[in-house]
């Protein structure tokens, strides 16, 4: 059985203790773009809040693309969250490769060489790739100038998160440590 199969057997077992309040129009109160690895699945966790307050939105990377940039205007402008959290992290498998190798990579393996190369969002630094969101996310005139948007680095050997920030007074890029509240 595969484990897809497999997972749609259990959700017949889950949907036995369905809760209606889940029926009901989401309110979450941060929207987070984080990696698509695994690694990063138990936000509540990592931040010390429950499900319902984060929209959580994944990408490889994470790469703040165009539809990133929209998810968040709608999460931000309809679905009603008031800060926005950019969250890397070290030992990303987006640093493995460019764009470049990667594409030469699959024309190869499977002998056709015919769409047009990808756009993978690869990258080396990942505090870098914070700021760069920071600045894309914030000079986007869709995203109130109200709601905060903060980048960080999440430290796979420690659990912690590294703020990636602006400095205000000198303009220059700093980064600090922060310890998440755990549930
Ligand atoms: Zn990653």
């Amino acid at each position: 059985m595969s484990l897809i199969d497999k997972a749609l057997k259990a959700n017949s077992h889950y949907a036995k203790n369905y809760d209606p309040t889940l029926g009901k129009r989401p309110a979450p109160k941060v929207a987070v773009v984080t990696c698509m690895d695994p690694r990063l699945s138990d936000l509540p966790g990592i931040l010390g809040l429950p499900h319902a307050d984060l929209d959580v939105i994944r990408t490889g990377g994470p790469a703040v693309t165009e539809d990133v940039l929209s998810e968040l205007v709608v999460s931000t402008r309809v679905l009603g969250t008031t800060e926005i959290m950019l969250l890397n992290h070290t030992g990303c498998g987006f640093t493995t490769f460019t764009d470049e190798e990667l594409n030469a990579k699959l024309a190869g393996s499977t002998g056709d060489t015919s769409p047009a190369p990808m756009r993978f969002f690869s990258y080396k630094d990942p505090e870098q790739n914070a700021r760069e969101q920071i600045q894309k996310v914030r000079s986007h005139p869709w995203i109130a100038k109200e709601i905060p948007v903060r980048g960080f680095v999440f430290d796979m050997d420690t659990d912690l998160l590294r703020e990636v920030r602006r400095s205000q007074s000198h303009g220059r890029l700093l980064s600090e440590r922060i310890r998440p509240c755990k549930i």
